[in-house]
C-alpha cells in the first residue's frame, strides 16, 4: 500500500458523498490526488443535504455551522464565499405542558412557567437525589436524574429522549448523556448562573448567532462536489458500494452497482462513510460469524420530516421548538423561514415536523398524505397551528440518521474496528455512521481530513476525534448571569 511517498501511485476510493466523503475527496484533490467518490443516493450531502420539493428547500433537521475545529472552519470558508453564508440569530424554545420555556432555560421564565410550588418540588427532588443518588448511574435515566433530580428529569429529559430513541431512557447508555451534559448538575448550573457573563462563543448553547449557507447545508456539499470534479476527481451518484474484495490484510477492489451493472474500482485506500456495519457486511471474503454478529447488533434510529407550507404569520420566531408533550409523536418543529429567507418563498414559510422513527414502523410506512394529515392534526392538538392554513405538504425520509448508543454498541464497534485493522488496514472508516459515532458535520469532516493525512503518510489516531476533543455541542445550561439549569439535554440531539 503506497503512502507518504509518490502520490501518483495512489488510487483512493471514497464511499459516500456526504460531508466526510466529500471532505476526503477535496483534501486529496488539494494534495494532487484524484479519487472516485461512490454515492448510493441521487444527491450529495448525505444527512447534511438540502431537500427540495416544489421550490421549498429544507434541511434534514436544521444544520448550524459552528465548530471549534479551526481547520474545518477554514474549509467551510474555502468552499463557500462569505457572501454564501448568512449569520442567523438563534432562537429555540421548549414547548412543555402548554407553555414555552426558553432554551436554554432562564430562571425567571422557568419559575414563572412552573410556578413556585412546582419549582420547590424540583429543588426538593434534587436535594433528595443528592442524599440518595441512584447506585447504578450507567444509563441515561439514572445518570441524568442523579444530576438534576427525578422531577426535572421526568419533565424535561425523559419524554423527548424516549421520542428520539424509541426505547426506555434506561436503555440508553450514560456515555451519550455524558458526552452532552459533561459534569454539570443542577447545583453547578445554579452556581454558574450567578457567575459573570462569559464569552458566549465558548459554549455552543450560548451561541446566539450561527453561520448558515443561504440555500441550506446542501449548498456546501454541492459546491464541494463541483470543486472536486473540477480537479479531476469523479463523484458517481446512484452507485452504491456492494462489495469490497480483500486479500493479505488489504482491500484491493471496491465494487459499485449502477443500473444493474457492477463496476470494479482498484483501490490503494478506501475512505468509507457508509454505515460501519454495512461496510463489514460488504467484505468479500466475508468477515467471521462473530464479527458479522457484532455488526448486526449495531442499530440506528431513523428520521422523517413532514414539511407544511403555511402563511408566514403562522410561523414562530424560533428556528425550532422542542415538543415535550407525550400526547403527540412529533419531537421537534423547525421553521425553515427562520433559517434562511432563501429556503422559502411567496410570503409563506415551511414548518418541518420532525419524527424519530424506525425504518418499517407505522410512521415510516404511513402514506405521505396521511403523514401530512397527522402533522396538521398534531400541531392543531398542541394549539400551534390552524390546520386549514396549510397550503402544501411534503415528506422526506432519512434512514440511519442517528447511530444508536445502546448497551453493547461500544463493544460491537471495537469488534468491527479490530477486524478492519487486521484484515483491511487500508480502509478508513470516517464520519458519523461510518464510525458509528455521534459526530456532527465538523467532526465527521475532521475524521476525513485526518484520514487523508494518514494516506499521505501521517499517523493520526482518527478514532480519538470527538473523544479527546472538548465536545462543542449544546450544553444543557446557559451559564450566563440570571440563567439556570436547562434540563433539556436532549435538545442537544442533532
Ligand atoms: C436531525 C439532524 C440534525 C443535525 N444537525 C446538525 C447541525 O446543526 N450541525 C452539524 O454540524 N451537524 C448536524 N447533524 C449531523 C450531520 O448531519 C452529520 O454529522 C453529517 O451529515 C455526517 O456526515 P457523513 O459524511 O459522515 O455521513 P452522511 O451525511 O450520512 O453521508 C454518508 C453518505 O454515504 C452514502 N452511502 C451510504 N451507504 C453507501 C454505500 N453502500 N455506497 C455508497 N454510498 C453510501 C449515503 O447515501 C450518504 O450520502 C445533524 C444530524 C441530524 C440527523
Amino acid at each position: 500500500m503506497p503512502s507518504g511517498g509518490d502520490t501518483a501511485e495512489l488510487s483512493p476510493v471514497i464511499i459516500g458523498a456526504g460531508p466526510a466523503g466529500l471532505t476526503a475527496a477535496y483534501q486529496l484533490a488539494k494534495a494532487g490526488v484524484p479519487s472516485v467518490v461512490l454515492e448510493a443516493d441521487n444527491v450529495v450531502g448525505g444527512i447534511s443535504r438540502t431537500a427540495e420539493r416544489n421550490g421549498w428547500k429544507f434541511d434534514i433537521g436544521g444544520h448550524r455551522f459552528f465548530t471549534k475545529v479551526k481547520p474545518v472552519e477554514r474549509l467551510w470558508h474555502e468552499i463557500l464565499s462569505d457572501d454564501d453564508f448568512l449569520l442567523r440569530p438563534r432562537m429555540s424554545r421548549i414547548f412543555y405542558d402548554g407553555d414555552f420555556y426558553d432554551y436554554p432555560l432562564r430562571a425567571v421564565n422557568a419559575l414563572r412557567n412552573l410556578g413556585p410550588i412546582e419549582a420547590a418540588r424540583c429543588v426538593a427532588s434534587y436535594g433528595w437525589v443528592r442524599i440518595r443518588p441512584p447506585a447504578d448511574q450507567s444509563n441515561f435515566e439514572t445518570w441524568t436524574a442523579a444530576r438534576f433530580g427525578w422531577r426535572l428529569y421526568g419533565m424535561f429529559f425523559k419524554t423527548y429522549t424516549e421520542k428520539v430513541w424509541g426505547v426506555d431512557a434506561s436503555e440508553i447508555q450514560a456515555d451519550w448523556a455524558a458526552q452532552r451534559i459533561k459534569n454539570l448538575s443542577l447545583l453547578s448550573a445554579v452556581v454558574n448562573s450567578l457567575l459573570p457573563r462569559r464569552n458566549q462563543k465558548d459554549i455552543t448553547s450560548l451561541i446566539e448567532e450561527f453561520d448558515y449557507p443561504r440555500f441550506g447545508p446542501g449548498m456546501m456539499w454541492e459546491r464541494c462536489a463541483e470543486l472536486v470534479e473540477a480537479k479531476g476527481s469523479e463523484v458517481r451518484l446512484e452507485s452504491p458500494v456492494v462489495a469490497l474484495h480483500h486479500r493479505d490484510g488489504l482491500v484491493h477492489t471496491v465494487v459499485s452497482e449502477a443500473d444493474g451493472e457492477q463496476t470494479h474500482h482498484d483501490a490503494t485506500h478506501v475512505v468509507s462513510s457508509m454505515p460501519f456495519p454495512l461496510l463489514i457486511k460488504a467484505m468479500s471474503p466475508p468477515a467471521p460469524a462473530d464479527v458479522l454478529a457484532a455488526a448486526a447488533e449495531l442499530k440506528f434510529r431513523d428520521f422523517l420530516t413532514v414539511a407544511l407550507v403555511v402563511p408566514v404569520d403562522d410561523g414562530f420566531p424560533d428556528n425550532w421548538i422542542y415538543i415535550h408533550s407525550p400526547d403527540v409523536e412529533v419531537g421537534r418543529v423547525q421553521n425553515f423561514g427562520q433559517w434562511s429567507p432563501d429556503l422559502v418563498k411567496d410570503g409563506r414559510t415551511c414548518l418541518g415536523l420532525e419524527y424519530f422513527v424506525n425504518e418499517g414502523d407505522h410512521l415510516w410506512t404511513m402514506a405521505d398524505d396521511d403523514l401530512i394529515e397527522l402533522g396538521k392534526a398534531e400541531l392543531a392538538t398542541l394549539g400551534l397551528l390552524d390546520p386549514t392554513h396549510v397550503t402544501e405538504g411534503y415528506v422526506v425520509r432519512m434512514p440511519k440518521a442517528y447511530p444508536m448508543y445502546d448497551e453493547h454498541y461500544a463493544a460491537n464497534v471495537t469488534t468491527l474496528r479490530e477486524w478492519i485493522e487486521a484484515n483491511a488496514s487500508n480502509v478508513m472508516p470516517v464520519g458519523r455512521n461510518g464510525m458509528h459515532k455521534y459526530n456532527n458535520q465538523d467532526h465527521s469532516m475532521y475524521t476525513a481530513m485526518l484520514s487523508v493525512e494518514n494516506i499521505l503518510g501521517a499517523q493520526h489516531d482518527v478514532w480519538s476525534v470527538n473523544v479527546e476533543a472538548e465536545y462543542h455541542e449544546e450544553s444543557v445550561v446557559d451559564l450566563r448571569a440570571g440563567r439556570t439549569a436547562n434540563p433539556e439535554t436532549t435538545a442537544a440531539l442533532l
